[in-house]
């Protein structure tokens, strides 16, 4: 009954469905999974703004309660202070019900263990297998109940004040549009912001399940109202977050989009500096292996490393937190600041991108970072198909420069690098290129695609 579901959906982070899949009885279900897997301890709930929340919070946390474990219910808050609680509250885990950046219809539930780590697909086989069992409930006297917590926004607002020089941002009054796009930073952001003595105009702050304002994912085309409010009121910088606030985009003072591996990059900076000060980590940044050059420049400068892992957050945060890096990330502006916590936090990046704005106009910060162009290509094939092709490309091109494969094949050669992954749920191959000039980047992607479609072909005609 559930299997084709878990197959289909156990993802990069959590499990993710419409709500005909994403059911009430599935959560219940699920989440009494995780909480035998995670010891039957202290689990958190949160959710975000969705209009199924409510009701999968309730099925989660009675999941939980059937289990045998104690729950912490935070309301409606931020993915990133969900995480930061664990850590607060000595949790054994937390699950937050949130679809991200998704469209309004879906839903999903993200895991985090007692360190915070979200669960990966690998280690998320331990509770599907759980699930699959079905467990009863715990006995009448084992069953411990909920309690609610709602004071989570505001120690995670304390967190971020004690973790930025605020009396500088104060004296600095920036002027900054904040678009929360209906989404979960609405009931954080202007208030940490506002806090922090700026001058705050806002856009889509009321949360709404039905995110009227603008669609969740804070692409360019999405948060063009936003782009147009920087210029016409003079402010600092915009800021935009996506449904659960783990992701950060910036517009700069002159409207300019930055796009999240630039506002990652500053971030890791901006994290190399402050370590640079304290010494209390190892010197080294982690990401996928699908981020950008500039990151090794980033590391390079401050005589440390980069740790490539597969594409995914929960690779990240479990890399981070083994080699207690200074920074993480991904190309979408997810970042992690692991002296705070080990979540992806759009609120604290946004806090702390704002006090390196106190000194350096930020389209000044964004130009003092070395320039690199991409390219980017898909080829449609079959679904056994995209892995052959995929390993093809590593018996060939894998000799021609320095081979990556802990995800697909990235090859750095001495001008640019490239790689080709095969799409996780679509019959399709990924090829990405990046180089110091458009017409390199443009011509690795080429030469790739060039060479798989020409394997493709050849197949064709020997049939
Ligand atoms: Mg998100």
């Amino acid at each position: 009954m559930w299997g084709d579901f878990l197959a289909k959906y156990f993802g990069t982070n959590g499990i993710r469905g419409k709500l005909d899949e994403m059911t009430p009885e599935f959560a219940c279900r699920m989440a009494a999974a995780f909480g035998i897997w995670s010891g039957r301890g202290k689990i958190l709930v949160g959710r975000d703004t969705r209009t199924s929340g409510q009701m999968l919070s309730n099925a989660v946390c009675a999941g939980l309660i059937s289990a045998g474990c104690e729950v912490l219910e935070l309301g409606v808050v931020p993915a990133p202070t969900v995480e930061l609680m664990v850590h607060k509250l000595g949790a054994d885990g937390a699950i937050t019900i949130t679809a991200s950046h998704n469209p309004p219809e879906w839903n999903a539930l993200k895991f985090v263990d007692s360190k915070c780590i979200a669960v990966s697909p690998e280690r998320g086989e331990g509770i599907e297998k759980i699930f699959e069992k079905a467990t009863g409930t715990v006995e009448w006297n084992k069953i411990r109940g909920k309690t609610a917590y709602y004071g989570a926004i505001g120690e995670h607002v304390s967190t971020i004040l004690a973790n930025v020089d605020a009396e500088r941002i104060r004296r600095r009054k920036l002027k900054i549009v904040l678009d929360c796009g209906n989404g979960t930073a609405g009931l954080i952001a202007p208030r940490l912001f506002r806090q922090l003595g700026c001058r705050v105009l806002t856009l889509n702050a009321q949360p709404d399940g039905f995110f009227p304002g603008r669609n969740s994912e804070p692409t360019r085309e999405n948060i063009r109202d936003l782009i147009e409010s920087v210029k016409a009121t003079g402010a600092d910088m915009g800021i935009a977050w996506d449904g659960d606030a783990d992701r950060v985009i910036f517009i700069d003072e002159k409207g300019g989009y930055i796009i999240g591996d630039k506002s990652f990059a500053l971030s890791a900076k901006l994290a190399m500096q402050r370590n640079r000060r304290t010494g209390k980590r190892s010197n080294t940044i982690v990401t996928t292996v699908a981020t950008t050059d500039l990151l090794k420049d980033i590391a390079r400068e401050f005589a440390g490393e980069v740790v490539y892992t597969k594409v995914g957050g929960p690779y990240i945060a479990e890399k981070v937190a083994e080699l207690n890096s200074v920074s993480g990330g991904e190309e979408a502006g997810g970042v992690i600041w692991p002296d705070v916590h080990i979540g992806k936090d759009g609120i604290l990046t946004a806090a702390r991108i704002a006090e390196a704005v106190c000194d350096t106009p930020l389209s000044r910060l964004i130009a003092s970072l070395p320039r690199y162009f991409n390219a980017k290509t898909k080829i449609m094939c079959g679904e056994r198909e995209k892995l052959e092709l995929v390993e093809r490309m590593k018996r060939e091109e894998g000799r021609a420069g320095k081979a990556t494969l802990i995800d697909g094949i990235r090859v750095d050669y001495k001008d640019g690098w490239c790689i080709m992954r095969a799409s996780g749920t679509e019959n399709l191959v990924r090829i990405f290129a990046e180089a110091k000039s458009a017409k390199k980047a443009g011509a690795l992607a080429a030469k790739w695609k060039k060479k798989v479609e020409g394997w493709m072909r050849n197949k064709k005609a020997s049939k």
